[in-house]
């Protein structure tokens, strides 16, 4: 393994919103020159403004601009940027991105293109866990996806199971089959929509739990053969599969099970010889208190700064002192965290339309007082706004919707709770529709301040929360 430091003097941010302006400020923090990019859409976005250079991509559509891996090389290579980050969704999971950063001598900021090929595919990967000893749901994730191998390995598992596009993200084409007579039409349909989001049906057969809760890893590695986990988050709250409130620690694990997890999390990125910030997915039975990998995300995820409010840690410096070849800084038993941080997900959204996008124009935007990006003052700050937008902008339909993130520190889950609902009231957004009340519903409920969190949380709650 390279373990030559290259220091990264110019970075470009190969991404828009939020979380480009994330990777800035701690970019800026370092004194590394930051390189924003953009569409047409946004000439004047935040993340343009607060970068020290800019360079135009293209239109608006993000197959032109944020997707065109040719014209983000060609933005590295004539702004002489030495690394790129490339934030969440967009190029941040493409093999052959982090490839060609590669042969034109750019740093990808994130795990080489092999560890991230070999999570790519959820299939492989869990082919790649059950070989590494990580717990795994029973099902099938090999080759012959014959409705007739399919409907064996389906009596195996028993009912109810769920066909997942192998190749799947963002919750898209999952079915839940609850008996044999509905497994053909299921693959079927789950295999033209993975044809038609993904370009490839391959799908994969998992035992369906009936109420998990989603708790994921965070996993970081060097490139000097070092792995750690800090702690974990609760991510259950979705709607359409898509989480929309995270919390960390996850609440209700005895110590014992989360340094369980925190260990198969590492086993996994080890098998992968992983380098960078990695989540490690997985499913939870409170019940019987067991847990198995789902899938591994080799990117920072959205949700990242619960884990920045509770251990005091810098992810992006640290994502970047990695790429640099440098140790990681701190080692497994100098991690600790502290109290408890909750996150909301502001969307511009319908919540009464099935969550439709909205879009519209800024009009008023008045965000409450906060220590913005101050990253590792948790205790002293209390909260903070990861905001991608600002008064004036115009919130079209070409991304997505997610406008900011609220997240909130305190002492036990019910102040950060409180906190985070204190901070919400604050938040003023005139000109498009978004789901700030129904947030601020999630946080009041009930079984939500009683940790009672499961998957189905938003569907079984539907009808109090509108
Ligand atoms: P994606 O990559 O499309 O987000 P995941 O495999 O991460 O898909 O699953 C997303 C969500 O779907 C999980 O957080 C969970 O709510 C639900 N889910 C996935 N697999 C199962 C399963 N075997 N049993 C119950 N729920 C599941």
């Amino acid at each position: 393994m390279d373990s030559a430091q290259t220091p990264i003097r110019r970075l470009l941010i190969a991404n828009r919103g939020e979380i480009a302006c994330r990777v800035i400020h701690s970019a800026k923090l370092m004194g590394i020159t930051t390189i924003a990019v953009y569409s047409d859409a946004d000439r004047h976005a935040k993340h343009v403004n607060m970068a020290d250079e800019a360079i135009y991509l293209g239109p608006s559509p993000a197959l032109d601009s944020y997707l065109a891996i040719d014209k983000l090389i060609k933005a590295a290579s004539a702004t002489q940027a030495d690394a790129v980050h490339p934030g969440y969704g967009f190029l941040s999971e493409n093999v052959a991105f982090a490839k060609a950063c590669q042969q034109h001598g750019i740093i990808f900021v994130g795990p080489g293109p092999d560890a991230m090929a070999a999570m790519s595919s959820k299939s492989d990967a869990k082919a790649i866990m059950e070989t590494a000893g990580v717990p795994l749901l029973p099902g099938y994730h090999g080759d012959d996806d014959s409705l007739e191998n399919l409907t064996t390995e389906a009596a195996r598992i028993g009912f109810p199971v769920i066909l997942k596009p192998a190749l799947g993200g963002g919750g898209k084409g999952m079915k839940i089959v609850r008996q044999q007579s509905d497994l053909a039409e299921a693959v079927l349909s789950a295999q033209r929509e993975a044809k038609s989001a993904f370009g490839d049906d391959r799908l994969l057969l998992e035992k369906y739990l009936t109420e998990p809760r989603h708790i994921e890893v965070q996993i970081f590695a060097d490139q000097h053969g070092h792995c750690v986990y800090l702690s974990d988050r609760d991510c259950s709250v979705q709607r359409r599969h898509q989480k929309i409130i995270e919390e960390a620690p996850a609440p209700g694990l005895s110590d014992s099970l989360r340094q369980q997890m925190g260990e198969a999390a590492v086993q996994a990125a080890q098998a992968i010889d992983y380098v960078g910030a990695g989540t490690v997915e997985f499913l939870y039975d409170a019940r019987q208190q067991t847990y198995f990998f789902m899938e591994m995300n080799t990117r920072l995820q959205v949700e990242h700064p619960v884990t920045e409010m509770i251990t005091g840690q810098d992810l992006v410096q640290w994502q970047i002192r990695v790429a640099e070849g440098r140790p990681l800084p701190l080692t497994q038993s100098e991690i600790r965290h502290q109290g408890h941080a909750v996150e909301a997900r502001l969307y511009a959204e319908d919540t009464q339309q099935d969550f439709l996008p909205a879009s519209g124009q800024v009009h008023f935007l008045s965000e409450p007082e906060s220590g913005a990006f101050s990253v590792g003052k948790a205790q002293a700050i209390r909260s903070r706004i990861d905001s991608g937008i600002a008064q004036g902008d115009t919130v079209t339909t070409y991304y997505d919707p997610m406008l900011a993130k609220v997240i909130a520190w305190g002492e036990d889950r019910a102040s950060a709770i409180h906190q985070l609902q204190s901070v919400l009231s604050q938040y003023q957004i005139g000109g498009v529709a978004t789901n700030i009340q129904y947030l601020q519903r999630i946080l009041a409920h009930p079984s939500f301040t009683q940790g009672q969190l499961t998957t189905h949380f938003i569907e079984h709650y539907q009808d109090s929360l509108q």
